[in-house]
C-alpha cells in the first residue's frame, strides 16, 4: 500500500547533535544548520535518494514550531519529522525525542512512525471527515460524566480526529488514574509514571503511561486500548483507500467530487470564489515508451511532490486519470488587487507550477533529460465560469483541451470579466 512509509535512504539532522548519535545511524546522514537548509535538502533530493526522516533540534524552530514543521511536511509529506527537545512535546511532529537520545531509540521512533498509516498524507494533519464535509458532530452527544464504549464508537464514526483524546478521557474516568497518556516511548513519560507497550498489527505503537495504576491494571487497560487503537487505524486505512490514489498519494476522483461539492456550498454561502485547475502531462505516452512504465510511475509521483511545494495549505491535489490531475484551490486568499474581479494569486501559482515542471530534473529520465517534461492545464472559477460542480469541471477540462490544441505547455485561464 502506498500510504505506508517505505524504508529509504537519507536522514537529515538540522541543528547540533551528538556525534555518537549521528555515527550510530544505519543510513546515510546529512547535517544542516538551519530549518531552511533542511527544507532545501528535502526539496532537492532525488527520487533515488529520498529522505527518510528529518530530525530537528527544537531551538531552530523556537519562534514558530508548527509553521516550520508544516513547511517541511508540505515539501515531502512522506518524510518522518522528529523533533529533539529537552522539555517540549511538539504535537505536530511525527515523533519527539530527548536531545541526549541514542541512535537505537531514534531509529525505533522512526520505525514506529513508519509502521502507522499516514493520517492524510497530503495533508498530514488534515481531518479527512472535516475536509470532505462528512463528519457529523450532531451525533456526538456525550454525557462526559458517564463515558463508555458507546462514546468511543461514536467518536470513531463521527469525530475520528478526537478519538485518542476520548480514549484517554475514558481511561481516566474508568480507572481514576491521576495521569494517563499515549507517548512514543518510556523516555517521554513522566518519571513517576508506569508504562505498558501498545502492541497491535504485529508492531509496537508507543506506550500507555499512567500515574496511580497497578502494573496488572495497566497491562489489562493497555491491551484494551490497543484493540481500540487498532480498530481506529483500520477504519482510517479504509477511508484512505476510498479517497486516495495509491500510486501518487494524491486524492482521487471520489475525493474531488465530495470535497468540491462541500467547498462550492461554502463558497456560495460566504460569497467567495473557488477555482479548480485540471492539468494533464504532455506526451506522456512517449515517456512510457522511451523510459519504461516504472519511470512513468516515478514521474507521476514527482509531479505530485512538486505540486505540493507550490500550492497552499488548504488546497488539494487529486489524480483523476492516468496522467490527469485536478487542483482545488480552497485556501482563503488575500484581498484581490484593486480593480480586478479575478483571483490573481491562483493564476500565479498555476503559472509557477507549469514553469517548474518545465525546468524540473526527473532523475528517472536520465541526466540529459532536464527540461523535457511539460503540462497543459485549464482553470475555471466559481461563480464566473460555472455555478455547479459538473459544469465547473467541464469548463476547466475544455480549457485544458484548448491548451493542448494551442501547442501544449500552457495553462488557459479564461476571460477576466
Ligand atoms: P497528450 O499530450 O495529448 O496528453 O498526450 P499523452 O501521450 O499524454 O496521452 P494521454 O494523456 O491521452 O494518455 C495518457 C497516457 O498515460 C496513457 C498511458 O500510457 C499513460 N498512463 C496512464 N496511467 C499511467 C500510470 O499509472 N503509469 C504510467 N507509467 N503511465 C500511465
Ligand atoms: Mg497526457
Amino acid at each position: 500500500m502506498s500510504n505506508t512509509r517505505h524504508s529509504r535512504g537519507v536522514c537529515i539532522f538540522a541543528g547540533s547533535f551528538d556525534e555518537q548519535l549521528i555515527s550510530g545511524m544505519d543510513q546515510s546522514v546529512k547535517s544542516v544548520n538551519s530549518i531552511y537548509d533542511a527544507i532545501g535538502e528535502l526539496a532537492t533530493c532525488s527520487a533515488s535518494d529520498l529522505v527518510e526522516a528529518v530530525v530537528v533540534d527544537d531551538t531552530l524552530i523556537e519562534s514558530n514550531p508548527k509553521a516550520s514543521i508544516d513547511a517541511l511536511r508540505r515539501v515531502d509529506p512522506t518524510a518522518v519529522i522528529v523533533v529533539a527537545s529537552e522539555t517540549n512535546n511538539h504535537t505536530s511532529a511525527d515523533a519527539n525525542i530527548a536531545k541526549n537520545t541514542t541512535a537505537m531509540r531514534l531509529l525505533s521512533a522512526i520505525a514506529n512512525v513508519k509502521s502507522q498509516p499516514i493520517m492524510s498524507n497530503p495533508a498530514c494533519d488534515i481531518d479527512l471527515d472535516e475536509v470532505l464535509g462528512i463528519s457529523d458532530e450532531t451525533q456526538l452527544e456525550t454525557d462526559s460524566s458517564s463515558l463508555g464504549d458507546i462514546d468511543l464508537v461514536r467518536s470513531l464514526m463521527h469525530a475520528p480526529i478526537n478519538f485518542k483524546n476520548t480514549l484517554v478521557d475514558l481511561l481516566k474516568q474508568q480507572t481514576g488514574w491521576s495521569y494517563c497518556a499515549f507517548v512514543d516511548d518510556n523516555s517521554c513519560a513522566p518519571q513517576t509514571a508506569k508504562t505498558t507497550p501498545l502492541r497491535y498489527g504485529h508492531e509496537e505503537h508507543g506506550v500507555l503511561a499512567a500515574i496511580g495504576a497497578t502494573s496488572a491494571d495497566l497491562t489489562r487497560w493497555g491491551r484494551w486500548a490497543a484493540c481500540w487503537l487498532d480498530l481506529a487505524r483500520r477504519q482510517q486505512n479504509l477511508k484512505l483507500l476510498a479517497y486516495q490514489d495509491e500510486l501518487s498519494g494524491a486524492w482521487n476522483r471520489r475525493f474531488l467530487h465530495t470535497c468540491l461539492t462541500k467547498e462550492l456550498k461554502i463558497a456560495r454561502d460566504s460569497r467567495r470564489h473557488l477555482t479548480v485547475m485540471i492539468f494533464d502531462i504532455d506526451d506522456f505516452k512517449h515517456y512510457n515508451d522511451r523510459w519504461g512504465h516504472d519511470a512513468g510511475d516515478e514521474i507521476i509521483k514527482e509531479i505530485v511532490k512538486l505540486l505540493r511545494t507550490i500550492i497552499r495549505k488548504g488546497d488539494h491535489v487529486c489524480r483523476i486519470g492516468g496522467d490527469e490531475f485536478a487542483v482545488l484551490f480552497c485556501d482563503p486568499e488575500p484581498p484581490r488587487e484593486p480593480g480586478s474581479n479575478h483571483p490573481t494569486t491562483i493564476e500565479i501559482l498555476a503559472k509557477r507550477f507549469r514553469e517548474q515542471v518545465q525546468e524540473a530534473h526527473f532523475p528517472k529520465l536520465g541526466n540529459e533529460a532536464t527540461g523535457v517534461l511539460s503540462i497543459s492545464g485549464g482553470l475555471a472559477t466559481f461563480p464566473w465560469d460555472a455555478m455547479d460542480v459538473d459544469t465547473l469541471l467541464l469548463k476547466a477540462d475544455q480549457r485544458l483541451l484548448q491548451s493542448k490544441r494551442q501547442g501544449k505547455n500552457s495553462i488557459t485561464i479564461g476571460n477576466k470579466e
